[in-house]
Parts: C-alpha cells; sequence; structure tokens
C-alpha cells in the first residue's frame, strides 16, 4: 500500500488548528487534522466563546423581559425561564457549528483522525522522488526542492478503539489548546465547578462564588446574575479584569456593584470546604480580615493552563516553560517543522482570534505565501459581561510607562442617542492618543455592543489612523458606533454629543 505522507498535520482541532488545516489546504497543502475530541471546535466551539455568548444572549433576553412594560409591552410579567430550553439552544448553536466544521473539512478535503496526537520518535529523511511514498505539494523553502531529502515526522494517534495509527507529515502544527487551572488541592465535582462543568448544570444556582474576575469569570457572573443568582466575586488582584485599562476596571466595580454583585477585590488565602448545601469559600479580604461566603456552586475561573503534556516533546527540541511553548514570530518552535499556535503559545494571550490567526499565519509560512507576524498591539480583547468591554492597544498606563506624552478623551455613552434607545447609557469610550502625532494609541470601551464596535479601533489602530482622521470619518447615525467619533473627538475636548 502506498504510505501517505501528508505536507502538514494539525495536531488539535479547535480555532487554531481547524483555522490552520483549512487555510493550508486552500493553498494546495495536502493536509491531515488529528483531534482527541469526538467533535471538531475545541474549547471554544464546545466548552468556551460560542456556548457563553449563547448564554449571555439568553440572559439579555431575560434581562429585557424583566423590563418589558418599560418598552410598551405587556403580557410577560409571568414569564418563566425554562433551563432545559437555555440549555438546548446553546446546544444547537455548538450542534450547527460542529456541522459546519466537519463539512469545511470535507469541502476542503482534510484528514480527519479523531484520536489523540503525540510526535514520535526522530524526523527521518525522505525523498520526495521515492516510489513507494506519495508526497504532497512540494515545499517553497529549500528542503526538499530538486530531490533533496525532506525530514518527515511522525504522529502516533491512539484512536478511540485503543488502536493506534502513525501519520506522517512534513511538517506538525502543535494546537492542543488548553484546559482550566484549578485551586491547589481542589477538585472540580458538581459543587466546585469549571466552564467545563457549569455548561452542564441541572438548574441555575441560587448563590454563586466566582472565584476570579478575568473574562471567563466576569462573564459566568454576569449569566448566572441574571437568572437570578446571588453572585460573589472574588479576585486576588486589586481590580476586576486586571488586563483592561483602570478606569475600565473602576467603571466595572461600580455597575457590577449597582447590579448588586457582591465584589471582593485584593483577597488571599483562598479555601473551599464542600458541604451538604453545596460549600462554604473563605478568605482574607484586602483589610487582613477573615470573610466566608456559604455558596450552592462555586466556579474557579483562575486562568488556563496549556496542554502540552504527553505530546512527545521530550523527543523534539522543544522544552516548554511553565507547560508553555515558546516561537519565534512565525509560530516555529525551536524543533525545525514543527509549530505551535494557540492557547499553548507563551507569550501571547489565550484568545481564539489569536489562535486562529496565528493558525493563518503558520499555513501561509508553509505554503511560502504573504504573511505577516502577530503585532501583540493589535489584538482586541473582548469580555461579553453585562455592561460589555472591549479593548485593543495600549492602556493609559502602559502608554505613559513606555514613555509616550498622551492625551486622553473620554465619551461617555450617555450622549449617544443610539444607547438611550438601547436603554444603556452605562459606560465610555476611552480613547488613549500620542499627543505629539495625534497618532491613536489605544481604544478602550465599555458599554453596549463594545465588543462590535471594537472592529473600528482595530482597523485603526492597525492604519496608524490619527485622531484627526478619525474625527473626519464619518459615522452612520443612529448607531452606538458614533460614540467612537465622539471619542476621538474627545481627545481633542471637542465631542459634540457631551
Ligand atoms: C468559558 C470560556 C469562554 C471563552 N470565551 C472566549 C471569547 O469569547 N473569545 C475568545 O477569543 N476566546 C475565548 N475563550 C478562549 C478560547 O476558548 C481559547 O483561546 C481557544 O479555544 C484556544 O484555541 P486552541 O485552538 O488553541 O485550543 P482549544 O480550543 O482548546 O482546542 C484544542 C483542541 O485540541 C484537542 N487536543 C488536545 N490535545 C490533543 C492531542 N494530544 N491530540 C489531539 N487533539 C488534542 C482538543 O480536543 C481540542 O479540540 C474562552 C475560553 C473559555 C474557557
Amino acid at each position: 500500500m502506498v504510505e501517505t505522507i501528508f505536507d502538514v498535520i494539525v495536531v488539535g482541532g479547535g480555532p487554531a488548528g481547524y483555522t490552520c488545516a483549512i487555510r493550508a489546504s486552500q493553498y494546495g497543502l495536502k493536509v491531515a487534522l488529528v483531534d482527541a475530541n469526538d467533535r471538531l471546535g475545541g474549547t471554544c466551539l464546545l466548552w468556551g466563546c460560542i456556548p457563553t455568548k449563547a448564554l449571555l444572549f439568553t440572559a439579555e433576553i431575560w434581562n429585557q423581559l424583566k423590563h418589558a412594560e418599560r418598552y410598551g409591552i405587556e403580557g410577560v410579567a409571568g414569564a418563566k425561564l425554562n433551563w432545559k430550553g437555555v440549555l438546548a439552544r446553546k446546544d444547537d448553536v455548538i450542534a450547527r457549528h460542529t456541522k459546519g466544521l466537519d463539512f469545511l473539512m470535507k469541502k476542503n478535503k482534510i484528514t480527519t483522525f479523531k484520536g489523540f496526537g503525540r510526535l514520535i520518535g526522530e524526523p527521518t529523511l525522505c525523498t520526495p522522488t521515492s516510489k513507494d511514498r506519495s508526497l504532497g505539494t512540494p515545499l517553497s523553502d529549500k528542503a526538499g526542492k530538486d530531490g533533496a531529502p525532506e525530514r518527515v515526522h511522525s504522529v502516533e494517534v491512539k484512536l478511540a478503539d485503543g488502536k493506534t495509527e502513525t501519520v506522517k507529515a512534513k511538517k506538525v502544527v502543535l494546537a492542543t489548546g488548553s484546559d482550566a487551572r484549578m485551586l491547589p488541592g481542589v477538585k472540580e465535582d458538581e459543587t466546585v465547578l469549571t466552564n467545563y462543568e457549569i455548561l452542564k448544570i441541572a438548574e441555575p444556582p441560587k448563590s454563586l462564588v466566582v472565584i476570579g474576575s478575568g473574562a471567563v469569570g466576569v462573564e459566568f457572573a454576569s449569566i448566572f446574575k441574571s437568572f437570578g443568582a446571588e453572585v460573589t466575586v472574588l479576585e486576588m488582584l486589586p481590580r476586576m479584569v486586571p488586563v483592561e485599562d483602570e478606569e475600565i476596571s473602576k467603571e466595572l466595580l461600580r455597575l457590577f456593584k449597582k447590579r448588586g454583585f457582591d465584589v471582593n477585590l485584593g483577597i488571599k488565602d483562598t479555601k473551599i470546604e464542600k458541604n451538604k448545601n453545596g460549600a462554604l469559600v473563605s478568605w482574607t479580604d484586602a483589610n487582613g480580615k477573615a470573610q466566608a461566603k456559604q455558596a450552592e456552586k462555586v466556579l474557579v475561573a483562575v486562568g488556563r493552563a496549556p496542554r502540552t503534556a504527553d505530546i512527545g516533546l521530550e523527543k523534539t527540541k522543544i522544552a516548554p516553560e511553565r507547560g508553555f511553548i515558546m516561537t519565534n514570530e512565525w509560530m516555529e518552535t525551536s524543533e525545525p517543522g514543527v509549530y505551535a499556535i494557540g492557547d499553548i503559545v507563551g507569550g501571547l494571550p489565550q484568545l481564539a482570534h489569536v489562535g486562529s490567526m496565528a493558525g493563518l499565519i503558520v499555513a501561509a509560512r508553509i505554503a511560502g505565501k504573504y504573511a505577516r507576524p502577530i503585532n501583540k498591539a493589535r489584538i482586541p480583547g473582548c469580555t461579553y459581561c453585562d455592561p460589555q468591554i472591549a479593548s485593543v492597544g495600549l492602556t493609559e498606563a502602559k502608554a505613559k510607562e513606555l514613555g509616550h506624552t498622551v492625551k486622553v478623551g473620554k465619551f461617555p455613552f450617555v450622549g449617544n442617542s443610539k444607547a438611550t434607545i438601547l436603554d444603556a447609557h452605562d459606560g465610555f469610550v476611552k480613547v488613549v492618543a500620542d499627543a505629539k502625532y495625534g497618532e491613536i494609541l489605544g481604544v478602550h470601551i465599555i458599554g453596549p455592543y463594545a465588543t462590535e464596535i471594537i472592529a473600528e479601533a482595530v482597523t485603526a489602530l492597525e492604519l496608524e489612523a490619527t485622531v484627526e482622521e478619525m474625527m473626519f470619518t464619518i459615522h452612520a447615525h443612529p448607531t452606538v458606533a458614533e460614540a467612537l467619533l465622539d471619542g476621538f473627538s474627545s481627545v481633542e475636548s471637542i465631542a459634540v454629543n457631551v
């Protein structure tokens, strides 16, 4: 039998891996995709981005219904939440997209293997002219040209039935993603949950303690607050959403408190003791006082650990740092021919769109096409809690730290007519610009549709736009995006609507 040697094997079928596989195939490469799960899509589609946003959408509708009379709608006062229906709708969204991915694999003639993949052995040398091998498209780099031998890597795939299969390729892309981190000595179960268990709970809890106020923590806090839970947020650092601009953190804290969340910042020594009613969570508060809260459920949202154990790295030159794989700007690892993308990569934010862009870059590099590295200062970050948060570029503090003389503009949504229509006046747009040249260095939004309108700010930064250029860019009326126009004008203290 002719042995297939693929151009690329992608190990991991999350957003980083499947995007890379599809693009590599579009470039004419012969591609294999290995995923350990029975469904493609990874954390993002199955347990992360998509299910949480489906729940947040239901929460948003539910919140609107609570105030229906304000919008002139009567007769919904007795509306009930059908939790099974809420979960079914979330699962339907996931199912449509997993089917979509299966379709895309077929359409792009990607060979998929369902099983756990790991690199085995040293790469072997193989000549493209060898008669017993059907090599894929020759690579554009020197290796393999003019019949020169090429390195061929082997990935062993442990299939669901326990059998193993060896898949060979000239290049390997590792995209095995991440798992939720737990507190030391704590194990997830039906009371102490990670993003995985919480998406399957039988009923929304009446009380919930969320440990961690990053994106995952505040999104779930928002969801279950909307569905009636008493929510306590515990954060070790002195502010919520700590990667955001300080003023955004302050505004979120103000608005969460206004919505009735119990938020505790700068805490330490968190302990969880399970009991018959759930768990007692205790901690030391910022003033050194012992505090405790009994809750039905506890969500631990303290970050994500890269899944790099047992994937055969010990057979390579790759030396993970705290589990992360380090790469150069082209996502190349220290093992020639082996790339890493997505949540396993050190030094990049663990976001789906960062992983998928890294996948596109790798596919282009392997195919010898144009690509450019990820610019860390141009990565949008979005948090879909209520109110939404979105940002790109430098925070005010970081811009100053880097030596910029900054000029800052701030426009509150209270002056935006579409925000009034949406009944969503909380929050603001903050623009950080370079005082000398007017270049936009960062845009930070908290408020309605923040995660949608940030796209304009990303483009502005990408094109190195100045405040002046954006002040003369026409924004349709009435839109939430107009708040950006006023935000840019506010840098010059001449926003019209405030
Ligand atoms: C609750 C939650 C909400 C989130 N919301 C957002 C959001 O709104 N926006 C955003 O940008 N990001 C969000 N994220 C982060 C986002 O989910 C991740 O950044 C993204 O999924 C990472 O993609 P990835 O392809 O690197 O890894 P993953 O999505 O984790 O996929 C890795 C895949 O590799 C497979 N795999 C693992 N090991 C092996 C192996 N040895 N062999 C074969 N297959 C293997 C797994 O089965 C999995 O399918 C969220 C995360 C969580 C937890």
